[in-house]
């Protein structure tokens, strides 16, 4: 998916910063707030809480129209997605092959089926073990828009681009495995939810870039979607060829 729409790079300065300690604070939802750091109560002023109300509902319009950021908000590890397992489904597939080619033709004696059936079924596992591969991938940009933890307990996520405390909105148990928020202070999206596993990487501040860093340019995503099919091709070309090579001593020479 190429994108032209890209949004700028953040700018470093904070809507909001502590009077005492001069650490960004987190706008909150009400007309006060507090520092996390030094514990300072900061008064929110009426303008300061309009801009943030607008400017949250805007960005929130955005995110949820934005295709990508569904794909992000989506994507969960689930267990057919497991490195492990996809490692070991292509690592298995010729054993798998051969007993099919076993049970389904070896033992009747017809060995061009048996050595047809075992390349279509190690191509067939390999199409699919290539094929979950790619869908791994937003797991990856999701964990790249991953809110970062604090170290201390009890205080909210900060900001993945800016490190400044975010605002998490209150959340109902339906959204709470997908809850997405923007940064007040720098306006980068964040998704909150589970721990990123992944370095941080700031510079990704968009997901239109963090999507092409994980899935890269467009020559790249199209070679990600025909190498599976390409693969099949190949191992049923070459179970239709053996097939018949191996038939060819059975056909009696006329
Ligand atoms: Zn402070
Ligand atoms: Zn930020």
């Amino acid at each position: 998916m190429e994108r032209s729409d890209e949004r700028s790079a953040p700018s470093r300065t904070y809507v909001l910063t502590c009077p005492r300690c001069r650490s960004p604070v987190a706008l909150g939802f009400t007309n006060q707030t507090a520092c996390q750091k030094c514990h300072e109560q900061v008064a929110i002023s009426a303008s300061v809480a309009e801009r943030r109300d607008n400017f949250r509902k805007l960005e929130a319009e955005r995110r949820h129209k934005d295709p990508l950021w569904a794909l992000a908000l989506r994507a969960r590890p689930h267990f057919y997605l497991n490195p492990k397992l996809l490692a070991s489904l292509s690592y298995f597939a010729p054993f798998v092959g051969i007993m099919v080619g076993y049970v389904f033709a070896y033992r009747f004696g017809n060995y061009p089926l048996a050595a047809l059936l075992w390349l279509w079924v190690i191509g067939a596992i390999h199409l699919l073990s290539s094929w979950l591969l790619v869908q791994r991938k937003p797991l990856h940009v999701r964990q790249l828009m991953l809110a970062q933890p604090t170290s201390e307990p009890g205080h909210p996520p900060q900001c993945r681009v800016c490190s400044s405390p975010l605002s998490i909105p209150a959340h109902t148990p339906e959204v709470a495995a997908s809850l997405d928020c923007s940064c007040d202070h720098c306006g980068a999206d964040n998704i909150i939810g589970d721990l990123p596993l992944v370095t941080p990487r700031p510079d990704l501040y968009s997901i239109q870039s963090a999507y092409q860093e994980v899935f890269g340019g467009l020559m790249q995503q199209r070679m990600d979607r025909a190498y599976p099919f390409i693969l099949l091709v190949g191992f049923l070309l070459l179970g239709g060829i053996s097939f018949f090579v191996v038939q060819v001593p059975q056909t009696p020479l006329t």
